[in-house]
């Protein structure tokens, strides 16, 4: 059985003043009941550091949300996946569905940060889903195996790598898919991983992401082949995203 993983991306939120909030996570962590999930917390890059000082004390483990391909060189502005590791995280997510529209980075992209993340040590969180209308003509299962087959390197097979299925529509809006849809999108992403990277294939954690909140944890995390939650919004707040873990 897969211990299940809550990762909290902070995106571009926050300040230092924040790491209040990991302060009061801990507290909850470390007073209430033991968590039965592994908590990763990704805070902006400036932050990284001290969340990972400070979570060392209470088993908050961190992670980077995103990374360059090289490991150094001229690339103002960008940060590498050493440099995460060296401030302390162990996760990195890469090719988030901001970061694929944003900056515009394709599967290549993101299969060359995996390999990054995993040459610096790091276990990396690839980022797949669907937009609304891939959904709505009926292209989410392909446009995912796609996205699986040019994200994921060869590299995955014989290292720790965690998928996040995050639809698009479903991020930051407060719909989900229904149950059925995440189970079956979670089932087919499993017969990928397994067909591919054999008996490997049934270790990897599986994540949903997309508007996860305290009162839809407890029913998304209950799906079979859901071993985790990959949470925006409601990671900000300690009570929630405490609430949260402790669905599992
Ligand atoms: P929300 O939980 O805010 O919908 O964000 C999900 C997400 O994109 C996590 O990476």
């Amino acid at each position: 059985t897969i211990t299940p993983l809550i990762a909290g991306n902070w995106k571009m939120n926050g300040a230092m003043a924040s790491l209040s909030e990991l302060q009061a996570l801990a507290v909850l962590l470390t007073t209430g009941e033991a968590p039965r999930a592994m908590v990763v917390v990704c805070p902006p890059a400036t932050m990284l550091a001290a969340a990972s000082a400070q979570g060392a004390l209470s088993g908050i483990l961190t992670g980077g949300q995103d990374c360059h391909w090289e490991a150094h060189g001229a690339h103002t502005g960008d940060i590498s996946a050493g440099m995460l590791a060296d401030a302390g995280a162990q996760y990195v997510i890469v090719g988030h569905s901001e970061r694929r529209a944003d900056h515009h980075e394709t599967d290549d992209m993101v299969r060359a940060k995996v390999e990054a993340a995993i040459g610096a040590g790091l276990k990396p969180i690839i980022c797949v889903g669907e937009t609304e209308d891939e959904r709505d003509s009926g292209k989410a299962e392909n446009v995912v195996a796609a996205q699986l087959a040019g994200s994921v390197p060869e590299a995955g097979g014989q290292h720790e790598i965690i998928i996040a299925y995050e639809p698009v529509w479903a991020i930051g809006t407060g719909r989900t898919p229904t149950y059925d849809e995440i189970a079956t999108m979670h089932n087919g992403i499993r017969h990928i991983l397994t067909n591919r990277f054999g008996e490997r294939g049934a270790t990897i954690r599986i994540l949903y992401g997309g508007s996860v909140k305290p009162i839809n944890a407890r029913e998304i995390l209950d799906i079979n082949d859901v071993n985790g939650a990959l949470v925006g919004g409601a990671s900000l707040l300690a009570n929630d995203f405490y609430t949260i873990i402790s669905a599992v």
